[in-house]
């Protein structure tokens, strides 16, 4: 399945715990304003891989503790994004994915069925849209107060958001 991707960042250190393979997907649709990827609004934009392309690549990524999806809106893709989090989660690998959408709404279907299966494969959902009067430095891995950082297992367990503390961010 073809999915369309706006960069790939190998090793980083700066989206989730740990050092990361950094998935960045093309295409947007929540427009916040503030936002620092507008290139990656565009559903066209960008370069058209193959899944399989990308699950090997990172299958054979050495030194990695974990793969973030992020964007762009990966749950924009969901389809393909589905196929990529089932081959990792066959290889306990931890995923984390962020979103402008809200669990809820994922949980609801306001993404379709896809969106909504994927966060049974994701370790960790940092949900919602960039809110630019929420800016906090001090929001760890997140951007604006108002996202949060989810454990998706417990959640799905549990039948409501239950969110990670700093003591335990999923690795
Ligand atoms: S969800 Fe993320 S990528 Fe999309 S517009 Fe908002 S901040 Fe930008």
């Amino acid at each position: 399945m073809r999915i369309q991707i706006a960069g790939i960042e190998r090793h980083s250190s700066v989206n989730g715990p740990g050092v990361r393979y950094v998935l960045f997907t093309q295409g947007c649709p929540h427009a916040c304003p503030g936002c620092q990827n507008p290139d990656t609004w565009s559903p066209t934009a960008g370069v058209s891989y193959d899944t399989e392309d990308i699950i090997n690549d990172i299958l054979s990524t050495k030194y990695i503790d974990g793969v973030t999806l992020s964007g762009g809106d990966p749950l924009f893709q969901a389809k393909p994004i589905l196929e990529i989090v089932k081959a990792l989660n066959e290889k306990k690998i931890n995923i984390w994915c962020y979103t402008g959408w809200t669990y809820e709404q994922l949980d609801s279907l306001q993404a379709g069925p896809e969106a909504k299966e994927v966060l049974s494969y994701l370790d960790v959902l940092v949900d919602g849209r960039f809110v630019l009067s929420l800016l906090s430095r001090d929001c760890i891995y997140r951007g604006s107060t108002n996202q949060r950082l989810i454990d998706c297992k417990k959640s799905i367990q549990e039948g409501k958001v239950v969110e990670m503390t700093s003591f335990n961010y999923g690795l």
